[in-house]
């Protein structure tokens, strides 16, 4: 069910299915893209400082909360801390800035977004304060290969309760999986259709077709019996319904090896141990 929910470490629940808004710039396609992926039962929204477009997420939220009357605790709502304000300090009014812009008194989940070097352990602070005083119901990280992970873990009071990387069937991040599921961090994948580049795969295409389902629809059913969460992005209606129409099928064990052997390490975006 598209409101079915993991739950975190800190036992907060967390929807398995949201929106991406990144690329999607203020104005009315971001409006109606909200709305109508809450009308059609979503609950989770993921964006970021950097996408610059908190203000019309908040305006989209307040919109569809009241037209569908529903209560701010019933919606699920993610931002980041963009490279640029890490530190202790700068993280906290990062948070401050995007609780504005969003027009809400808390997030859900506030991540890091990217492991600046030497950086992101002042920000994890910050991000514990954040939690411990209340302010935010869950905190994480992005971007965090398995050394970034360790290195905040030998100092960190609380664990990340999310990892969000790049995750899709050309960057299957198995080992990443395997050391977050140890430490009870949940993973999360971006960029769940490799923005747009795999729907002419072959063996994606044949097993699509084998269940009568889009491609998109079988890398989305793949995060899911994986345990990963997903937050495939879309502004059309029709494909925001498609994409999480995903519960009258299941992969078989055959297809889940299938497209785990697809993996090449291939990035869309850019590599965290070069990023700053
Ligand atoms: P995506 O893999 O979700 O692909 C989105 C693109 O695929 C769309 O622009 C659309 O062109 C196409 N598409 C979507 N559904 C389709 C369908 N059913 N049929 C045909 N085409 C379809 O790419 P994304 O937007 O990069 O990633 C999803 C979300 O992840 C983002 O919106 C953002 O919220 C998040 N993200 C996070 C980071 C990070 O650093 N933490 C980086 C990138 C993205």
């Amino acid at each position: 069910h598209l409101q079915d929910t993991t739950t975190l470490h800190n036992g907060v629940n967390m929807p398995w299915l949201g929106l991406g808004v990144f690329k999607v710039e203020e104005g009315a396609e971001l409006i109606q893209a909200i709305k109508s992926a809450i009308r059609h039962g979503y609950r989770s929204i993921d964006t970021a400082a950097i996408y610059e477009n908190e203000t019309g997420v908040g305006q989209a939220i307040q919109e569809a909360l009241q037209e569908n009357s529903l209560s701010r605790e019933e919606l699920f709502v993610t931002s980041k801390v963009w490279t640029a304000d890490m530190g202790y300090e700068e993280t906290i009014a990062a948070y401050e800035t995007s609780l504005a812009k969003l027009g809400l008194e808390y997030l859900d989940l506030y991540l890091i977004h990217w492991p600046v070097k030497g950086k992101y352990k002042e920000s994890w602070r910050a991000l514990e304060t954040l939690y411990k005083e209340g302010r935010v119901k869950a905190i994480g990280v992005s971007n965090f290969q398995i050394h970034h992970l360790e290195d905040v873990l030998k100092d960190a009071e609380i664990k990340p309760m999310v990892n969000q990387v790049e995750l899709h069937p050309y960057l299957n991040q198995q080992e990443l999986l395997d050391f977050c599921k140890e430490q009870g961090i949940q993973l999360e994948a971006w960029s769940p259709l490799m923005q747009g580049q795999l729907f002419d795969q072959p063996v994606l295409k044949q097993i699509a077709v084998k269940h009568d389902k889009s491609v998109a629809q079988v890398i989305v059913r793949w995060d899911l019996q994986r345990g990963i969460i997903t937050i495939p992005k879309s502004t059309k209606e029709h494909r925001i319904v498609e994409n999480v129409d995903v519960f009258d099928f299941k992969l078989s064990d055959e297809d889940m090896t299938l497209i785990n052997s697809l993996n090449q390490d291939q990035r869309v975006g850019p590599d965290p141990d070069h990023f700053d």
